[in-house]
Protein backbone atom coordinates (compact mmCIF):
# COMPACT_ATOMS: atom_id res chain seq x y z
CA UNK A 1 0.00 0.00 0.00
CA UNK A 2 1.36 3.51 -0.64
CA UNK A 3 0.81 6.60 0.30
CA UNK A 4 0.53 9.76 -0.85
CA UNK A 5 0.06 13.53 0.26
CA UNK A 6 -1.57 15.63 -2.45
CA UNK A 7 -0.91 19.08 -4.29
CA UNK A 8 -2.80 21.44 -2.83
CA UNK A 9 -5.60 22.01 -5.29
CA UNK A 10 -9.50 22.64 -5.23
CA UNK A 11 -9.34 18.81 -7.06
CA UNK A 12 -7.18 17.13 -4.56
CA UNK A 13 -9.27 18.70 -1.93
CA UNK A 14 -12.56 17.25 -2.98
CA UNK A 15 -10.82 13.78 -4.08
CA UNK A 16 -9.60 13.85 -0.32
CA UNK A 17 -12.72 15.08 1.34
CA UNK A 18 -14.67 12.41 -0.48
CA UNK A 19 -12.77 9.84 1.51
CA UNK A 20 -15.48 11.01 4.48
CA UNK A 21 -17.98 8.72 4.02
CA UNK A 22 -21.45 10.19 3.93
CA UNK A 23 -25.11 9.60 3.59
CA UNK A 24 -27.10 11.22 1.21
CA UNK A 25 -29.82 13.71 1.33
CA UNK A 26 -32.68 15.70 -0.81
CA UNK A 27 -32.95 19.16 0.61
CA UNK A 28 -36.82 20.67 0.17
CA UNK A 29 -38.56 23.59 0.04
CA UNK A 30 -41.25 25.33 -1.17
CA UNK A 31 -41.65 29.05 -2.75
CA UNK A 32 -44.76 30.39 -4.21
CA UNK A 33 -46.47 26.83 -4.07
CA UNK A 34 -43.83 25.43 -6.08
CA UNK A 35 -41.49 22.81 -4.38
CA UNK A 36 -37.79 22.55 -5.22
CA UNK A 37 -35.30 19.46 -4.20
CA UNK A 38 -31.44 19.55 -4.11
CA UNK A 39 -29.00 16.86 -3.45
CA UNK A 40 -26.52 17.14 -0.65
CA UNK A 41 -24.18 15.06 1.84
CA UNK A 42 -23.28 18.37 3.09
CA UNK A 43 -25.04 18.01 5.81
CA UNK A 44 -23.94 17.89 10.02
CA UNK A 45 -25.81 17.64 13.03
CA UNK A 46 -25.17 20.90 14.80
CA UNK A 47 -26.30 21.31 18.26
CA UNK A 48 -28.59 19.64 20.44
CA UNK A 49 -29.78 22.77 22.73
CA UNK A 50 -30.94 24.08 20.46
CA UNK A 51 -31.95 21.40 17.91
CA UNK A 52 -29.74 23.16 14.91
CA UNK A 53 -28.46 21.12 11.68
CA UNK A 54 -26.24 23.02 8.81
CA UNK A 55 -26.35 22.17 5.20
CA UNK A 56 -23.90 23.83 2.90
CA UNK A 57 -25.31 25.22 -0.24
CA UNK A 58 -23.20 26.46 -3.18
CA UNK A 59 -24.01 29.92 -3.98
CA UNK A 60 -24.80 28.81 -7.68
CA UNK A 61 -27.50 26.27 -6.74
CA UNK A 62 -31.03 27.12 -7.68
CA UNK A 63 -32.05 26.25 -3.98
CA UNK A 64 -29.48 29.10 -2.71
CA UNK A 65 -31.85 31.81 -3.72
CA UNK A 66 -34.83 29.75 -2.61
CA UNK A 67 -33.56 29.69 0.65
CA UNK A 68 -32.52 32.79 0.89
CA UNK A 69 -36.53 33.39 0.49
CA UNK A 70 -38.20 30.53 1.89
CA UNK A 71 -38.72 30.14 5.99
CA UNK A 72 -38.55 26.31 6.36
CA UNK A 73 -36.67 23.66 4.58
CA UNK A 74 -36.83 19.74 4.97
CA UNK A 75 -33.56 17.27 4.77
CA UNK A 76 -34.86 14.18 3.43
CA UNK A 77 -32.36 11.26 4.47
CA UNK A 78 -32.20 8.73 1.41
CA UNK A 79 -32.17 5.00 1.90
CA UNK A 80 -30.24 2.51 -0.22
CA UNK A 81 -32.88 1.88 -2.69
CA UNK A 82 -32.97 5.47 -3.42
CA UNK A 83 -29.71 6.82 -5.67
CA UNK A 84 -32.25 7.38 -8.40
CA UNK A 85 -33.37 10.15 -6.14
CA UNK A 86 -30.08 11.32 -5.52
CA UNK A 87 -29.06 11.26 -9.31
CA UNK A 88 -32.09 13.27 -10.41
CA UNK A 89 -32.27 16.08 -7.51
CA UNK A 90 -28.39 16.54 -8.50
CA UNK A 91 -29.19 17.22 -11.90
CA UNK A 92 -27.25 14.17 -13.34
CA UNK A 93 -30.56 12.34 -14.52
CA UNK A 94 -30.43 11.29 -18.63
CA UNK A 95 -33.27 9.87 -18.98
CA UNK A 96 -36.46 11.28 -20.15
CA UNK A 97 -38.82 10.51 -17.46
CA UNK A 98 -37.88 11.40 -13.72
CA UNK A 99 -37.59 8.66 -11.47
CA UNK A 100 -40.87 7.92 -9.23
CA UNK A 101 -41.33 10.21 -6.50
CA UNK A 102 -43.74 11.64 -4.39
CA UNK A 103 -44.12 15.04 -2.09
CA UNK A 104 -46.33 14.90 0.81
CA UNK A 105 -46.89 17.73 3.63
CA UNK A 106 -46.18 17.16 7.10
CA UNK A 107 -48.53 15.87 9.31
CA UNK A 108 -49.60 18.11 12.00
CA UNK A 109 -47.25 21.00 11.09
CA UNK A 110 -49.55 23.41 9.19
CA UNK A 111 -47.10 26.06 10.11
CA UNK A 112 -44.47 24.34 7.55
CA UNK A 113 -44.38 25.31 3.98
CA UNK A 114 -42.65 22.77 3.28
CA UNK A 115 -43.20 19.26 2.25
CA UNK A 116 -40.94 16.16 2.42
CA UNK A 117 -40.05 12.93 0.29
CA UNK A 118 -42.22 10.29 0.72
CA UNK A 119 -41.02 6.77 1.92
CA UNK A 120 -37.38 8.56 2.75
CA UNK A 121 -35.33 6.88 5.41
CA UNK A 122 -36.21 9.62 7.54
CA UNK A 123 -37.01 13.47 7.10
CA UNK A 124 -36.21 16.68 9.71
CA UNK A 125 -38.01 19.97 8.89
CA UNK A 126 -36.30 23.15 9.59
CA UNK A 127 -36.83 26.46 10.37
CA UNK A 128 -34.20 29.18 8.84
CA UNK A 129 -32.80 30.04 12.02
CA UNK A 130 -29.59 31.84 10.42
CA UNK A 131 -26.95 31.80 7.28
CA UNK A 132 -23.82 32.35 7.07
CA UNK A 133 -21.46 32.55 4.44
CA UNK A 134 -18.72 30.10 4.11
CA UNK A 135 -16.44 30.79 0.86
CA UNK A 136 -18.51 29.78 -2.47
CA UNK A 137 -21.25 28.29 -0.43
CA UNK A 138 -24.16 29.46 2.57
CA UNK A 139 -23.75 27.42 5.36
CA UNK A 140 -27.55 27.07 5.92
CA UNK A 141 -28.62 26.81 9.60
CA UNK A 142 -31.65 25.32 10.60
CA UNK A 143 -33.76 24.90 13.94
CA UNK A 144 -35.06 21.34 13.88
CA UNK A 145 -39.08 21.61 14.18
CA UNK A 146 -40.25 18.16 13.09
CA UNK A 147 -38.83 14.77 12.64
CA UNK A 148 -40.10 11.50 10.67
CA UNK A 149 -38.63 8.10 10.43
CA UNK A 150 -39.25 5.85 7.17
CA UNK A 151 -40.42 1.88 8.28
CA UNK A 152 -37.52 -0.43 9.05
CA UNK A 153 -35.16 -1.28 7.88
CA UNK A 154 -33.82 1.94 8.26
CA UNK A 155 -30.52 1.56 5.37
CA UNK A 156 -29.12 4.32 4.29
CA UNK A 157 -27.33 4.95 0.81
CA UNK A 158 -24.34 5.74 1.29
CA UNK A 159 -21.75 8.42 -0.55
CA UNK A 160 -18.06 7.82 -0.82
CA UNK A 161 -15.36 8.66 -3.55
CA UNK A 162 -17.78 10.44 -5.41
CA UNK A 163 -19.98 6.82 -5.85
CA UNK A 164 -23.17 5.20 -4.10
CA UNK A 165 -22.45 2.18 -1.31
CA UNK A 166 -24.88 0.51 0.27
CA UNK A 167 -23.96 -0.74 4.29
CA UNK A 168 -22.97 -4.07 4.85
CA UNK A 169 -24.62 -4.24 8.50
CA UNK A 170 -23.31 -7.35 9.02
CA UNK A 171 -19.61 -5.66 10.24
CA UNK A 172 -20.85 -3.91 13.04
CA UNK A 173 -19.35 -3.25 16.67
CA UNK A 174 -20.68 -0.89 19.19
CA UNK A 175 -19.36 3.13 19.40
CA UNK A 176 -18.56 4.91 22.55
CA UNK A 177 -21.64 7.23 24.13
CA UNK A 178 -20.51 10.85 23.66
CA UNK A 179 -19.64 11.23 27.73
CA UNK A 180 -20.49 15.26 27.50
CA UNK A 181 -23.94 14.74 26.60
P1 LIG B 1 -31.35 22.10 -10.03
O1 LIG B 1 -30.23 21.69 -10.91
O2 LIG B 1 -32.15 23.34 -10.29
O3 LIG B 1 -32.38 20.89 -9.80
C1 LIG B 1 -31.93 19.56 -9.73
C2 LIG B 1 -32.91 18.69 -10.48
O4 LIG B 1 -34.06 18.47 -9.66
C3 LIG B 1 -33.43 19.29 -11.80
O5 LIG B 1 -33.48 18.25 -12.74
C4 LIG B 1 -34.82 19.79 -11.41
O6 LIG B 1 -35.69 19.78 -12.53
C5 LIG B 1 -35.23 18.74 -10.41
N1 LIG B 1 -36.27 19.17 -9.47
C6 LIG B 1 -36.10 19.96 -8.38
N2 LIG B 1 -37.26 20.09 -7.73
C7 LIG B 1 -38.20 19.36 -8.40
C8 LIG B 1 -39.58 19.10 -8.21
N3 LIG B 1 -40.30 19.60 -7.21
N4 LIG B 1 -40.21 18.27 -9.09
C9 LIG B 1 -39.53 17.74 -10.11
N5 LIG B 1 -38.22 17.95 -10.35
C10 LIG B 1 -37.57 18.76 -9.51
N6 LIG B 1 -24.47 20.71 -3.77
C11 LIG B 1 -24.43 21.52 -2.70
O7 LIG B 1 -24.58 22.75 -2.85
N7 LIG B 1 -24.25 21.04 -1.44
C12 LIG B 1 -24.09 19.72 -1.19
O8 LIG B 1 -23.95 19.31 -0.03
C13 LIG B 1 -24.12 18.84 -2.31
N8 LIG B 1 -23.99 17.50 -2.12
C14 LIG B 1 -24.12 16.66 -3.17
C15 LIG B 1 -24.05 15.28 -2.95
C16 LIG B 1 -24.19 14.38 -3.98
C17 LIG B 1 -24.14 12.89 -3.70
C18 LIG B 1 -24.42 14.88 -5.29
C19 LIG B 1 -24.62 13.90 -6.43
C20 LIG B 1 -24.48 16.24 -5.55
C21 LIG B 1 -24.34 17.15 -4.49
N9 LIG B 1 -24.42 18.53 -4.68
C22 LIG B 1 -24.35 19.38 -3.60
C23 LIG B 1 -24.63 19.10 -6.01
C24 LIG B 1 -26.08 19.55 -6.22
O9 LIG B 1 -27.02 18.52 -5.91
C25 LIG B 1 -26.30 19.96 -7.70
O10 LIG B 1 -25.30 20.87 -8.08
C26 LIG B 1 -27.68 20.57 -7.89
O11 LIG B 1 -28.06 20.44 -9.24
C27 LIG B 1 -27.69 22.04 -7.55
O12 LIG B 1 -28.94 22.38 -7.05
P2 LIG B 1 -30.00 23.28 -7.79
O13 LIG B 1 -30.87 23.83 -6.72
O14 LIG B 1 -29.33 24.22 -8.74
O15 LIG B 1 -30.78 22.13 -8.54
Amino acid sequence: MTESSMTLDPRAYRNTIGLFATGVTVVTTEVNGEVHGMTANAVASLSLDPMLLLVSVGKKAHMAGLLQTTPTFTVNILRADQESLSTYFAGGWKQPEPPPFQLVRWEGQPQMGSTRLEDALAAIACVKYEILEGGDHWIVIGRVVALHQGAPPHSPILFYGGRYYQLDVTKEHPAPPRRDL
